[in-house]
């Protein structure tokens, strides 16, 4: 997606550790029209996979997610990761590594959310070790649904993440794929 691409060479920050600070319209603040853009581009790419939800895990999924969610016309949920008060003990728990954090949080949804029958999106902000997208095909499994896709903002094609799920069978789109940050500088694949 090339308005994507343009926008992270104008304001992407690389940080140390091969991390990209993209939080003046993704991370942090949000731009509401890119993600509205990057909901159309999701339901194109995504409109024939019969999808009844969508699941991200908070924070920075949710945006991209309920914009994709408005397009295609299904309800979105986002895995918690801190336990709410609010919430039942009837959850689906998965263990997920934040790369960026460098903590283990377990992910949740309330099992009213998700259901056998469903064929589920998962939509994330960033690709990386592909710990936070395996933690939802997790939860995916334990309630028995199908996973028809996963949809990534932006995604670290030098780390391991993509491989290993186009490994496992899932059906991977990224709409901004970047070969390497060396030297503080965004190139993307060709
Ligand atoms: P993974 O679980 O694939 O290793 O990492 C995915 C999660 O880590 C994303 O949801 C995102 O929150 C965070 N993350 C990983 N790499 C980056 C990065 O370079 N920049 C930012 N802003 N977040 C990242």
């Amino acid at each position: 997606m090339k308005l994507l691409e343009d926008r992270i060479v104008k304001d992407g920050t690389v940080l140390s550790g091969d991390i990209l600070k993209v939080d003046t319209f993704l991370n942090h603040q949000v731009d509401p029209q890119l993600m509205n853009l990057i909901g159309k581009e999701f339901k194109k790419l995504f409109d024939k996979n019969n999808i009844t939800r969508i699941l991200t895990v908070e924070s920075s999924g949710i945006a991209p997610a309920v914009l994709t969610g408005l397009q295609m016309n299904v309800p979105v949920v986002f895995a918690r990761k801190h336990k709410s008060v609010t919430m039942s003990d009837n959850a689906f728990v998965s263990d997920v590594y934040s790369y960026t954090k460098k903590v283990t949080n377990h992910i949740s949804i309330d099992k009213r959310f998700i259901n056998s029958d469903d064929n589920v999106l998962i939509i994330d902000d960033f690709l990386a070790n592909g710990q936070a997208v395996h933690g939802l095909v997790d939860i995916i499994h334990q309630a028995k649904a199908n996973v028809s896709g996963i949809g990534i903002v932006i995604e670290k094609s030098f780390q391991p993440g993509r491989k290993q799920l186009e490994k496992d069978g899932f059906n991977v789109k990224s709409l901004a794929r970047i070969a390497s940050l060396d030297n503080n500088k965004v190139t993307f694949v060709e």
